[in-house]
């Protein structure tokens, strides 16, 4: 079976310029003797929006794989995919990111629920998962509350499984299920039936990202209760752990943990827990590396300064429709967003400043960072014009990049400092 190493770093690359200065980073883990396994993501959403195509991403990782001579694995990643968007993504992609968070709480048939009940005797009653805290108590009427609320979307997964492994063969992927895009987080008794209802359908998922509690914004810190997170975080991977042995699970299987670029303040916890465990972790991020772009473009001065500035304006004039498809995973004050004109008489220091995730920085402004983060189809648009300038200010481009995937993601996350 096509398995993923214990640590991998999901890097979406929007306009599949940046995967040597994202490869870069890896190599500097790698350096420091730390594998950690790049996956290049993009979703449909991604894809619809730029007008690119799966085969592009796999050959811009194929490419700067051979460039800078990468020996180890690397992986495509449809991500978010569904039934009717998995056909496009079956020749290019060897990771598939399953999505069924649409089909949570779309009932199950009253049998079916009935029958995982039936079948599972062991999660109802008291679940005494080591490593989880106190144990839980859950009845027959709980097991089949949460499989009514789960179990459709387990067999949807089981569905999108069978048309891949259809196409490409048993064990030729590495799946990973996907929850994330919903509403509430899943408990440990939630994601235990989950996991056991997996097993059923016969997915051999290697990675599940569940929902976690607190805010997951696009491109800034993450925004609740870090202890409670941590305890949450810790709960998920002792719940796997024990899915795993209970349930003959794939034995690589870990957390994905989705919109996972920036949330600097949950980084100690999570290397902590991980670490103790001697469990995985894949992080997933795509916009991080798109909003390093801008930020290069406007280092760069001249020209790329001036792209960089009609990109905020272009976004600014567009805030709704840019961020309606995010509403759930962006927090934006409009009245912290400063004019275009004010903008445009920034020198490349303030726009940088403003854009670049130090918060340090008195001048960073995560409200303009989240409107930029939005406003990629604002880039996508400009078609070639954007892409000549990200050619020509390569140097500075490439640089933020590199740096802000290695020291602000895999250092903190997996090398340590
Ligand atoms: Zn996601």
């Amino acid at each position: 079976m096509l398995t993923l190493a214990r640590y991998s770093i999901g890097v979406g690359d929007r306009f599949a310029h940046q995967a040597k200065a994202q490869l870069r980073a890896c190599m500097l883990a790698a350096e420091r003797g730390v594998e950690v396994v790049p996956v290049w993501n993009k979703s449909n959403r991604e894809h619809t929006i730029i007008g690119s195509e799966p085969a592009g991403v796999r050959a811009a990782a194929d490419a700067a794989v051979r460039a800078l001579g990468w020996t180890k694995p690397y992986h495509v990643d449809a991500d978010h995919i569904r039934l009717e968007t998995v056909d496009r993504f079956l020749a290019a992609s060897d990771f598939y990111t399953i999505d069924v968070a649409d089909s949570i709480g779309h009932p199950a048939a009253p049998d079916a629920v009935r029958a995982f009940a039936d079948r599972h005797p062991e999660l109802a009653g008291r679940l005494d998962i080591p490593g989880a805290g106190e144990p839980f108590e859950t009845t027959r009427a709980d097991v089949e509350r949460i499989a009514g609320k789960y179990l459709k979307a387990v067999q949807d997964a089981g569905a999108i499984y069978r048309k891949i492994a259809g196409a490409k063969g048993e064990g030729a992927f590495i799946t990973e299920v996907s929850m994330d895009e919903t509403d509430a987080p899943q408990t440990p008794p939630e994601l235990l039936v989950i996991l056991a209802a997996l097993a059923d359908e016969r997915v051999p998922v290697q990675t599940i990202a569940p929902k976690f509690t607190g805010r997951f914004n696009k491109g800034v810190d993450y925004a609740g209760d870090v202890r409670q997170f941590e305890k949450e975080f810790r709960q998920d991977l002792a719940v796997i752990a024990f899915a795993v042995g209970r349930y003959g699970l794939p034995t690589n299987l870990k957390l994905s943990v989705h919109s996972g670029s920036d949330k600097f303040s949950i980084y100690g916890p999570i290397r902590r827990a991980v670490a103790e465990t001697g469990a995985g972790l894949h992080l997933k991020t795509a916009g991080t590396t798109w909003l390093e772009e801008v930020i290069g473009l406007a280092e760069a001065g001249g020209e790329g300064l001036a792209l960089a500035k009609e990109i905020y304006a272009g976004a600014l004039a567009k805030r709704d429709e840019l961020c309606a498809p995010y509403a759930t995973v962006i927090d934006i004050d409009p009245s912290k967003l400063p004019p275009a004109d004010v903008v445009n008489g920034w020198s490349s220091e303030q726009f940088v400043s403003a854009l670049r995730h130090d918060p340090a920085n008195p001048a960073f402004n995560p409200h303009l960072r989240q409107l930029v983060h939005v406003g990629f189809k604002v880039a996508a648009r400009m078609g070639d014009r954007y892409l000549v300038q990200l050619n020509a200010c390569e140097p500075t481009v490439a640089r933020n990049v590199t740096t802000n995937l290695y020291d602000r993601h895999l250092k903190p996350l997996f090398v340590g400092s």
